[in-house]
This record gives C-alpha cells, sequence and structure tokens, in this order.
C-alpha cells in the first residue's frame, strides 16, 4: 500500500454546536489542492477569511477560518499551493472592495457637493456659517 494513502490528504478541525472540538481528516485520492478556502461547506458563502495561519512544515500551514455570513469557524492544515490560491483570492476581494468603497465615497462627495452647490442658489449658505 502506497504510504500516502495513510496520510491524510486534509485535516480540519470543525467545532459542533455543543462546543465540542472535532477533527475530521480526509483521506484518498482526490487533489486536496482541488479545495477552495474561500468557499464555506456550510453556507456556500465565498466569504470565508483567514483569522490566524502558521506553517506546520517547509509546504504546509495551519489556517483557522472563518465564514463570516453562518460564523462558521474551522482549522486545517493545508499545502503551500491551495494556501497561495487562498491568497489570491482574498487579494482579488480586497481589490474588489477597495473599488467599492470607490465608488461609494465619489457617490457620496457627488451629494454632498450637489447639496452644498444647492444650498448656495437657496442663499442658505452665508459666510457667518463659516465662522467660528
Ligand atoms: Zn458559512
Amino acid at each position: 500500500m502506497d504510504q500516502h494513502e495513510n496520510t491524510p490528504r486534509r485535516i480540519r478541525q470543525l467545532k459542533l454546536p455543543s462546543g465540542r472540538k472535532i477533527e475530521v481528516a480526509y483521506f484518498g485520492t482526490a487533489d486536496p489542492d482541488l479545495c477552495e478556502l474561500h468557499h464555506c461547506g456550510t453556507c456556500g458563502s465565498d466569504l470565508v477569511h483567514p483569522i490566524d495561519w502558521q506553517p506546520t512544515s517547509k509546504s504546509y500551514w495551519q489556517v483557522t477560518l472563518r465564514c463570516p455570513n453562518c460564523e462558521w469557524c474551522g482549522t486545517g492544515v493545508f499545502s503551500q499551493r491551495t494556501v497561495d490560491r487562498f491568497d489570491a483570492e482574498l487579494d482579488r476581494g480586497t481589490d474588489s472592495l477597495l473599488r467599492d468603497l470607490e465608488k461609494l465615497a465619489s457617490a457620496n462627495m457627488t451629494e454632498d457637493v450637489a447639496r452644498f452647490i444647492s444650498a448656495l442658489d437657496l442663499d442658505l449658505i452665508s459666510p457667518d456659517d463659516f465662522r467660528r
């Protein structure tokens, strides 16, 4: 028997509703690098993010994950390849959030300027409004 078949491909720690923690070890021939850490296996959200990580060996990381949608939390050991893909997905998520933030800030500024212009046109703002 191939020695690698006795070695878990992935270990995931789960916290049960009772508070008890269990470890689930994944064996078999499925490619562990196909798991997507940003995807929540409980609720299907793609917003899972790391809350802690540390190397366990030269090419494996122990990562604690949290789903903000259903509050699932777990820890597992993952290959460098899987963690690299997760890191790239987190970068894409950060870029998406920054683009949304820029759009929101721009929309808010546009509304503020429009209100200010409207107030000036209606003589609702005078120099006294700017004195201390
Ligand atoms: Zn979830």
